[in-house]
C-alpha cells in the first residue's frame, strides 16, 4: 500500500529504465485505463522483473493537471510478477502501429516511488515452493548428477533435467532434484486443443514463439514409476504431478497415466497424485479416479463457454466436458481447482462473475489458483474478437465477493499437498 501513486515509468528503448515525475502510473483494465487505488500497490515482490515494451507508449495521468496523457519520453513498462502472487491491473498504455507482439509472459501495471518499484497485486498464496531465494543451485546440480547416475536410461529424467531443470529453469522440476514438494511428469506430445497462447507450441504463421518446446515422446509408465515411488515415499509434502507447461493434453495419455497410477499406489500411499489438465476428457478422468488419483486441475481462461472455446479452439471436446471432469473428481472425493487464467477486465466482468459463481456452485469446486495470464493483452483480446470491455468490478472486489459467498473455497497459486488437502489448509506453511 502507497500513500500516494507510484510515477510513471519508461524506457529508453536500450534496457534502461526511468521515472516519470510528471506522470503518476495508471493501470489497465480490458481496453480501458484506470487511476489504480493506493490500497491496491505493493513493493514489486523479490524474483519479480520489468520488462521494456517495444511501440508502446506509457498512460499516466498528469500530476498538475489530473488529466491522463501519453508519456512521450520512451516506451512503456511492464512488470512479470513472481509466482504466488496475482496481479490487479495490467500496464497501460497505446499500442503504435507496427508494434511487434509480445511474447508469452504477464504484464502488470508497475511504478516508482521512494526509491522502490510498485505494482498493483495482491500475495494470493502462503505456499513458499517457487520462492527464487529458495533455491540452492549447488543441491540442484547435485540432484541432477545423483538421479541420472541411478537412472541414465530414462529418458523422461534426460528431458526432466537437461531441459525442464537446467535449460527452462523450471521452478518445479528445480524442487524435484532438490529431492521436495511436487514433481513434474509431463507425458503427452500431442494436444486436443489449440490455445492462442500455448506455451509449449505455437503455429509458424504467429509472430510469437512458445516459451518452451513440446515432449518429442511417449514415456513408459516404467519410466514413470521408476523416479516417481521415491519421490513420493521420500520426499517432504510430496506431490506428483501429471501435466506440465512442456507438453501437450496429459489426458491423451490416459492409459499410460492410470497404469503409473496404480504402480505407484502398490509401492506407497504417500503424497497426493495431481493432473493439470485441460479437462477436455471426462470418461478418461473417471478411469484415473478409479485407479487412485487424488486431486486436479483445470486449466481455462473464462468460465464462459464462448470466451474459453474462442481461446482453447477445442479439437472434438466441449466447455461442458471441463465442467463435467470436475464433477467427476469431486464425485471421488478427489481435490478439484482450477487454474483460473486472471485477465483484468474479462475476469472481472458481471458477466464472468456470473458464470463463475455458477460454476462453483455446480461442480463443488474447491479451489481457484488465480494465475496471471502469460500474454499479450491487446493480441488476446483480438484474438477472442472482444473490441471493447464493459463494466468491471476489480478484480479484488471480485475476490472478495466470491470469498463471501463460498467460504469454504479456496484461494491459491500451486497445487496443495495432501497435508494441506486433508489438514489445516490455512496452517502456516512458511518453513516446509
Ligand atoms: S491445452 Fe495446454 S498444451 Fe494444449 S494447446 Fe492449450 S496450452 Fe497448449
Amino acid at each position: 500500500m502507497t500513500n500516494k501513486s507510484p510515477y510513471l515509468l519508461y524506457s529508453d528503448g536500450k534496457g534502461n529504465i526511468f521515472e516519470d515525475t510528471s506522470l503518476y502510473a495508471t493501470g489497465r483494465s480490458g481496453w480501458e485505463a484506470y487511476e489504480v487505488p493506493a490500497e491496491d500497490w505493493i513493493e514489486l515482490p523479490e524474483g519479480g522483473s520489468l520488462y521494456e515494451l517495444p511501440g508502446r507508449k506509457g498512460i499516466g495521468v498528469d500530476v498538475r493537471t489530473g488529466e491522463m496523457r501519453l508519456c512521450d519520453k520512451g516506451w512503456a513498462v511492464a512488470a512479470f510478477i513472481p509466482p504466488a502472487h496475482t496481479g490487479l491491473y495490467l500496464a497501460a498504455y497505446e499500442t503504435t502501429p507496427g508494434a511487434p507482439t509480445l511474447p508469452l509472459f504477464c504484464y502488470t501495471a508497475a511504478g516508482w516511488l521512494n526509491e522502490k518499484f510498485y505494482v498493483p497485486a495482491v500475495r494470493i498464496e502462503k505456499d513458499i515452493r517457487q520462492e527464487c531465494a529458495g533455491y540452492d543451485d549447488n543441491v540442484i546440480q547435485g540432484g541432477v548428477k545423483h538421479i541420472m547416475s541411478a537412472y541414465p536410461n530414462n529418458r523422461l529424467l534426460r528431458h526432466l533435467s537437461q531441459n525442464c531443470c537446467l535449460t527452462y529453469h523450471c521452478p518445479a522440476a528445480r524442487n524435484y532434484f532438490s529431492g521436495r514438494w511436487e514433481c513434474p511428469v509431463p507425458t503427452s506430445p500431442a494436444c486436443n486443443a489449440n490455445c492462442v497462447g500455448c506455451i509449449s507450441f505455437q503455429p509458424a504463421e504467429e509472430n510469437i514463439v512458445s516459451t518452451q518446446d513440446r515432449l518429442t515422446f511417449k514415456p513408459t509408465a516404467e519410466e514413470i514409476v521408476e523416479f516417481t515411488v521415491p519421490h513420493l515415499q521420500t520426499a517432504p509434502f510430496p506431490i506428483v504431478s501429471f501435466g506440465q507447461g512442456c507438453e501437450g493434453e496429459p489426458l491423451l495419455m490416459w492409459e499410460t497415466i492410470r497404469e503409473s497410477i496404480i504402480e505407484m499406489r502398490k509401492h506407497t500411499s504417500n503424497g497426493s497424485i495431481n493432473i493439470n489438465t485441460n479437462g477436455s476428457k471426462p470418461g478418461a478422468v473417471k478411469a484415473l479416479c478409479e485407479a487412485g488419483l487424488n486431486s486436479i486441475r483445470v486449466s481455462t481462461n473464462s468460465a464462459q463457454k464462448h470466451i474459453y472455446e474462442r481461446y482453447y479452439r477445442p479439437n472434438n471436446y466441449e466447455f461442458e466436458d471441463i465442467v463435467e471432469s470436475l464433477k467427476v473428481v469431486r464425485g471421488y472425493g478427489g481435490w478439484t481447482s482450477i487454474n483460473y487464467f486472471v485477465f483484468p477486465g474479462m475476469t472481472d466482468s458481471v458477466e464472468e462473475y456470473e458464470a463463475l459463481r455458477k460454476l462453483i456452485r455446480e461442480t463443488g469446486l474447491r479451489m481457484i489458483q488465480w494465475r496471471n495470464f502469460n500474454i499479450d493483452p491487446d493480441w488476446y483480446l483480438g484474438k477472442i474478437g472482444i473490441h471493447e470491455t464493459g463494466e468491471i468490478m476489480g478484480i479484488r472486489q471480485l475476490m472478495e465477493l466470491i470469498k463471501e459467498e463460498f467460504p469454504e473455497l479456496k484461494y491459491g497459486y500451486f497445487n496443495p499437498p495432501m497435508e494441506r488437502i486433508k489438514g489445516n489448509f490455512e496452517a502456516d506453511f512458511a518453513h516446509y
